[in-house]
């Protein structure tokens, strides 16, 4: 998810990568193309949309300190603003392989000169996602790009995407944030309790974004009394989570937003799901003897409510994409009902995932804190007096298993294990009767 920003004094904690951009944006001399570089959510993406937009804007900015901005009220910058800007292609696709029917996508759209601006922006976020087939085809655009061509891509890291893509783009680092340094930010944004930053921060997952995400949200967590009504609770928002999501589809009349209301809906932590979330994966993290029934049934149980969400969703769709294939070319068309329908389908997976992430995050605490026993270094500090008190409970070599086996779930995942099954081993792993 990304937080749009109008100016580089509003790229926080990442004050060289601003610099790196805004000498180019002065020198107007620009490569091809950039690799931005850097643990996820801490404002690639932001960035990129920035730097696109600075340089579509008709008249930039600069403040005394030197930071650019965009002008804000420009027609460029007004479209950049509501996403529809016609020289700016964003390819986001954080969990799915990208592959080469995009390349020659992108490989038509560069081509094609740009309509309103100087510049034909290609936005491609994660590069490590290109699949060989595709990266290959994107380094024969790169050599071919027309002059007006500008590719931001964005990874992990330089060695995240195959060394000649690597070699022809200029890479821009940027930094990570410590969990301390996000907290702070929150207090002083917000205006919020030591405590609540850090409340906030363990919701967002320790990442930049996805913090500010649950802060702009208003977000608490209480601790939970037990591991039946946490994960009552849990599949509860579960259930009105689609319940919201269909009706949200269902009032869309244009084809075109509904990959931007899916993206919404599904990338960013939104105000059923996340708390329910981290209360259940806490109440596993401390109860360490489950009856053994518990796993099957709680996975039972979860398959079911996704696989009548996706339903609804799907259902909710279906007349607004009959009315779309009388207009929309039909390659087009493919192109857009596939990636839907494979978000949609992709649903509960990810939210398998994302309790096993929420998860490894409070076994990693345990084992940091009886490490270190040092607080600040803790994810889940709102929740130390626990974590501070596994280790009494638990060895550190349970906490290692355990923590292996939410990574192993997650890599099941990867390896299109079925769901059903990837959960209902994690859960009997790691609260199972003691190894
Ligand atoms: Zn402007």
């Amino acid at each position: 998810m990304t937080v749009k920003i109008k100016s580089f004094s509003e790229l926080l904690f990442q004050k060289e990568a601003a610099e790196h951009l805004s000498r180019s944006l002065n020198q107007k001399s620009f490569p091809s193309c950039y690799l931005f570089t850097g643990t996820e959510s801490c404002g690639k993406v932001a960035a990129a949309e920035l730097f696109a937009g600075i340089l579509q804007c008709l008249e930039p900015k600069t403040d005394v300190e030197g930071n650019m901005s965009m002008c804000g009220i420009c027609d460029s910058c007004r479209r950049m603003q509501r996403n529809s800007h016609p020289d700016v292609e964003k390819i986001f696709s954080p969990d799915r392989e990208i592959r080469v029917a995009k390349a020659r996508f992108i490989r038509d759209a560069a081509m094609i000169a740009p309509i309103l601006s100087r510049y034909k922006i290609f936005i491609l976020d994660p590069a490590q996602n290109l699949n060989q087939e595709a990266s290959n085809a994107l380094l024969k655009i790169l050599e071919e790009a027309p002059s007006y061509v500008i590719f931001i891509l964005t990874a992990y890291d330089k060695t995240s995407v195959l060394p000649t893509v690597a070699s022809r783009a200029e890479i821009v680092q940027f930094n990570s944030p410590s969990y301390q340094e996000i907290r702070e930010l929150l207090q002083n944004i917000y205006k919020l309790s030591s405590n609540s930053a850090a409340d906030i921060c363990s919701l967002g997952e320790g990442r930049l974004g996805r913090s500010l995400a649950c802060a702009e949200e208003d977000f608490s967590i209480d601790k939970v009394d037990g591991i039946s009504r946490a994960h009552a609770e849990y599949l509860l928002a579960l259930e009105q989570f689609f319940i919201f999501a269909s009706d949200e589809l269902q009032e869309l009349r244009n084809l075109d937003l509904i990959a931007e209301t899916l993206r919404r809906l599904f990338d960013r932590p939104n105000n059923l799901l996340e708390p329910a979330r981290k209360k259940f994966a806490f109440s596993l993290f401390v109860a360490n003897m489950l009856p053994l029934s518990f796993a099957p049934l709680f996975a039972d149980e979860f398959m079911a409510i996704a696989q009548s969400g996706q339903f609804s969703m799907n259902k909710a769709l279906k007349s607004l994409m009959d009315e779309a294939a009388k207009s929309y070319p039909s390659a087009l068309l493919k192109e857009i009902k596939e990636d839907i329908e494979f978000r949609i389908d992709r649903f509960g997976i990810g939210e398998i995932k994302r309790l096993a992430h929420v998860l490894a995050g409070f076994y990693s605490d345990s084992i940091i804190y009886s490490a270190s026993e040092d607080e600040d270094l803790l994810l889940n500090k709102n929740f130390k007096e626990d974590i501070i008190k596994m280790p009494q409970y638990e060895s550190f070599v349970l906490s290692e298993f355990k923590l292996e086996a939410t990574e192993n779930c997650l890599l099941m995942l990867e390896r299109n294990v079925q769901p059903v099954l990837a959960l209902e081993n994690l859960i009997t792993q790691i609260g199972g009767p003691a190894v």
